[in-house]
């Protein structure tokens, strides 16, 4: 048989034929797909558990934007069988459940080392191999090296002065503890209002004592409408999966929703009025990927769905003033990430809970007994960083990748990342990408999977061909960036500030406007994919 171990004889030199970096959703499937090759594969993870992104983020309300039935792994029938999910949006410590289960019944832990943070990872020219160094010093060779490292996996804490003279608990929402966090009755402080921020204070609310949102940006926020799946329902969706993952395929980006064809002035106004109360009532992201085609580059239709829901915000708040500072008025609806809600804008008519305008009094300074404003200091018991990620690049720029000729991946891509598919880099041979920059993210597992079983396909040409070399060409690197680029040109979204467009105001250096992420549809950038790969890969340099 060709491609398998027998036929590597050279790769025996490594300690391993591919070399993993994380064990979330990209990670483990890779290495399901890789030891059907029978390559001898290592993952490396940082965390003392699978899941990645769910492992993390164990922070009060943490849930599905996308249904759960249309994010899950689909490359089992038998998993889609076994597994079923509780509620049409599911919370973390199901999804993480999830993911073990997943781990546990491909047998999957044995390949991974946890508890290992890779430091370092750099080319070794005359062996045509990765070099591996873990925090801890060990060191692990290997022919091919696969990034499974997440776009949002590196928090970000605020640049605030004396932030760490605070003498209460303290989290990051991404780095909350596994043991319980007693909130009850507390006095807590909420900094951000992004996804991560909006599903915290909702889930909280009630049960502190007193709670202060410290706001810079608002962002528009639609309601989630989640559910508990009913048996019925459940066989429906088992049965349905093939259908689910059918549209999903099809679909711009992944999601079981897909843009309405018409433009926002191709209806009259009733019949507009009526279609976003339609999908302001409906589940999920809907009224973000199921709207109009135009909402999201043209600034009129745009404005139609950002007055629709600023009137459905002022409905929903009572008191006028602080609507009005939840109202976005530096970007239009759905040009930032959509934070999917339940019940956000009701906590603002608690009397528990106060709404702090940072443009209005920004933080001066954390302090031991909680943090100063322009005009005020608070007393806190626990304060909860909602502050995000260093997205896409962040976690590229952690660990020190050195390429062919010694070249730092991070000097690189200092004027912003240049990829070939997203899935390569010229100059980083034998390197491959998962969700990194310029790959087509939309609902993540669907393009986990894609990308996986490209890589997979790449992996397993060389083995069959016996290539000890893969490396995209800096003309095709170019070529790509450029697509990537072209393809931003006219997206409202790309003209905001967000980690969208690679904006992190914490992050030295990351405070110019880039174009991170692939923008065009999914079914495009597959079609590309495939054509490389049907044309046996010859626009690499192969060797
Ligand atoms: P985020 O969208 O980047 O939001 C970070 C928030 O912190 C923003 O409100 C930001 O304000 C604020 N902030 C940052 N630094 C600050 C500072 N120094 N002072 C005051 N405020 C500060 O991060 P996120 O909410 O963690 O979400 C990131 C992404 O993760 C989401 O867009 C989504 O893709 C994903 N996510 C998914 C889910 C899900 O699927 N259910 C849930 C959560 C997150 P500015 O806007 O002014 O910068």
């Amino acid at each position: 048989m060709t491609g398998s171990r027998e036929d590597m004889g050279p790769t025996d030199q490594f300690d391993y034929d591919v070399i993993i970096i994380g064990a979330g959703l990209s990670g483990m499937y890779q290495l399901y797909r890789l030891r059907e090759l029978g390559l001898r594969v290592r993952v490396f993870e940082a965390g003392t558990g699978v899941g990645g992104t769910w492992y993390w983020n164990r922070y009060p309300g943490a849930r599905f934007d996308s249904e759960s039935y249309s994010y899950g792994y689909s490359f089992s029938k038998e998993l889609l069988q076994e597994w079923e999910w509780s509620e049409h949006f599911a919370g973390q410590p199901e999804t993480l459940r999830y993911c073990n289960y997943v781990a546990d019944k491909f047998d999957l832990r044995p390949d991974i080392q946890f508890e290992s943070r890779v430091a370092s990872a750099i080319y070794q020219d005359d062996t045509r191999s990765w070099a591996i160094t873990l925090a801890s010093g060990a060191r692990h060779t290997t022919r091919f090296l696969i990034t499974a490292i997440g776009p949002l996996s590196t928090p970000t804490l605020p640049r605030i002065e004396d932030l760490g003279s605070f003498r209460g608990q303290s989290f990051h929402t991404a780095r909350w503890p596994k043991q319980p966090v007693h909130l009850a009755g507390k006095r807590v402080a909420v900094i951000g209002t992004g996804a991560t921020g909006v599903q915290t204070i909702q889930t909280i609310a009630a049960e502190v004592g007193h709670l202060t949102v410290f706001q810079r940006t608002p962002n528009w926020c639609a309601p989630l409408h989640n559910g508990k799946i009913d048996a019925e329902t459940q066989l429906k969706i088992k049965a349905g999966y093939p259908e689910i993952f059918r549209r999903c395929h099809e679909t711009f980006a992944c999601f079981i929703h897909t843009p309405d064809p018409r433009g926002a002035f191709e209806v009259s106004d009733e019949e507009r009025e009526a279609f976003y109360e339609k999908l302001y009532g409906e589940r999920g992201f809907g009224i973000w990927q199921g709207n109009f085609r135009d909402i999201l580059i043209d600034r009129k239709a745009n404005a139609t769905i950002s007055d629709f829901v600023a009137r459905k915000i002022r409905e929903r708040v009572k008191d006028p003033a602080v609507a009005e500072k939840l109202i976005p008025k530096n970007h239009g609806f759905g040009t930032r990430r959509l934070p999917l809600e339940t019940f956000y804008y009701e906590v603002y008519n608690r009397d528990n809970v106060e709404l702090v305008d940072l443009t209005e009094t920004p933080i001066e300074r954390i302090t031991p007994d909680g943090l100063k404003t322009r005009d005020k200091d608070y007393q806190f018991d626990i304060i909860i960083f909602a502050t995000g990620f260093d997205a896409i690049t962040g976690s590229f720029d952690k660990i020190d990748f050195r390429g062919a000729g010694g070249a730092l991946l991070r000097d690189k891509w200092k004027r912003g990342p240049e990829t070939y598919l997203g899935l390569m880099v010229d100059g980083f041979p034998n390197m491959m990408m998962l969700m990194g920059p310029h790959t087509a993210l939309g609902n993540i597992p669907r393009s986990i999977e894609y990308s996986v079983d490209w890589v997979t396909g790449l992996i397993r040409f060389a083995h069959e061909k016996g290539l000890t070399f893969l490396d995209a060409t800096p003309e095709a690197t170019a070529n790509w960036t450029d697509h990537v680029k072209a393809l931003g040109v006219g997206l409202l979204s790309n003209e905001v500030n967000s980690w969208m467009t690679g904006i992190n105001s914490n992050v030295e250096g990351k405070q110019t406007r880039i174009v991170a992420r692939y923008s065009g549809s999914a079914p495009d950038y597959r079609a590309r994919c495939d054509e490389v790969a049907a044309k046996g890969y010859d626009e690499l340099r192969l060797g």
